[in-house]
């Protein structure tokens, strides 16, 4: 259980400067424009609340990358991210959300109201909501780096087309890596998934999909050690992890699923993180700092479903609406 008590923040010590006083103060002030961040704009606008949303240089988050959403409630013909992720920001605009497309570069959670630089302005607001969500984790492998956007991708969504009647490697045993495969094989040639054991973790579904679709094949108990070439990927080296064995998978372009890592290192140090890195909340999506709340990705890894995050993002916008009523009250 967290304790709010240790962690309260200070009231603020100096008075704002004339340009602070000259900000408005918002009532919500949302990190993150991906499922999570935009249902948090939606709820704190229809609860008349000013909201700003911060949605970076690209909205929407891993969402606006996936090309079908087949299991987001509404849409029975599943519908593309970045329509799903448009649609939400359209909502949220109209319950008045004020949304920036810039980034947060850094945040001071130590006072309230709290506040969040981005590269041009400074924005406080009587509560936040983190919805920053993860980032895909990289392997780390010689040759990743060098080929990173030219050959070697975390986005089939992005970057299939380039892989028409190509031969690409798919990395990872999870739902984003048999989902991610599938779609590429809609372009590549064949779609050969490493995987570092004989089981794939992929729900049902996916794995009844993978395996009856004559493109995919299989690589067990593997890993990759290197990805080669010269000016264009033409392979990757793989390590059989029972046998020691090394092999070769000649192919045009590897993709990674390999987990993900969450965005909190503005807030290291701030609020409490798990030893994951993931920001710690109760089940009402408060955080270590009283008035702070976090939805989405950032504070779990275990479901990742768009449907999750939104809930998380509706119930942080609740709560920050309950909060701030309290605070006016006991004012
Ligand atoms: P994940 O479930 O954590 O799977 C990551 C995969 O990468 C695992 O198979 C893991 O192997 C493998 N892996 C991890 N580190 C590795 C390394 N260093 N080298 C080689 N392989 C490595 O991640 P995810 O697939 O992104 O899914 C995360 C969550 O999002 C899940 O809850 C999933 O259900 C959800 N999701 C849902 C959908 C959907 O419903 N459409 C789509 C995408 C994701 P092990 O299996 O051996 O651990």
């Amino acid at each position: 259980m967290l304790d709010f008590k240790l962690t309260q923040p200070q009231q603020e010590e100096q008075p704002p400067t004339d340009a602070e006083q000259a900000e408005p103060v918002y009532d919500v002030l949302i990190i993150g424009g991906a499922p999570a961040g935009l249902t948090a704009a939606i709820y704190a606008g229809r609860a008349a609340r000013k909201a700003l949303l911060l949605i970076g240089p690209f909205p929407g988050g891993q969402v606006a990358t996936t090309n079908h959403v087949e299991n987001f409630p509404g849409f029975p013909e599943g519908i593309n991210g970045t329509e799903l992720a448009q649609r939400m920001q359209q909502q949220a605009e109209r319950f008045g959300a004020q949304i920036v497309m810039d980034s947060a570069t850094a945040v001071d959670l130590s006072a309230s109201p709290f506040t969040v630089r981005t590269h041009s302005e400074t924005y406080r607001g009587r509560t936040a909501i983190i919805a920053t969500g993860a980032v895909p984790r990289r392997l780390g492998v010689p040759g990743e780096k060098k080929f990173f956007g030219r050959g070697v991708s975390t986005c089939a969504t992005c970057d299939a087309f380039f892989y028409k009647n190509k031969r690409v490697v798919v990395v990872g045993g999870g739902d984003s890596a048999i989902d991610e495969g599938l779609f590429l094989t809609k372009f590549a040639r064949e779609v050969v998934v490493v995987h570092r054991r004989d089981q794939l973790r992929a729900t049902r579904i996916y794995q009844e999909r993978a395996f009856a679709n004559p493109k995919m094949r299989f690589v067990w108990d593997s890993v990759v050690e290197e990805v080669l070439g010269e000016k264009t990927v033409t392979g990757v080296r793989v390590r059989n992890v029972k046998t020691g064995e090394t092999s070769i998978v000649e192919a045009d372009g590897l993709f990674m699923y390999v987990g993900t890592i969450p965005g909190t290192k503005l807030f290291t140090s701030q609020i409490e993180l798990d030893e994951r890195g993931y920001v710690v909340t109760d089940r009402h999506q408060r955080t270590s700092v009283p008035g702070v709340f976090a939805a989405g990705d950032v504070q779990s890894p275990d479901f990742r479903q768009i449907v999750v995050a939104a809930g998380s993002g509706a119930v942080a916008a609740i709560e920050a609406d309950r909060y701030l009523a309290e605070q006016s009250h006991s004012a």
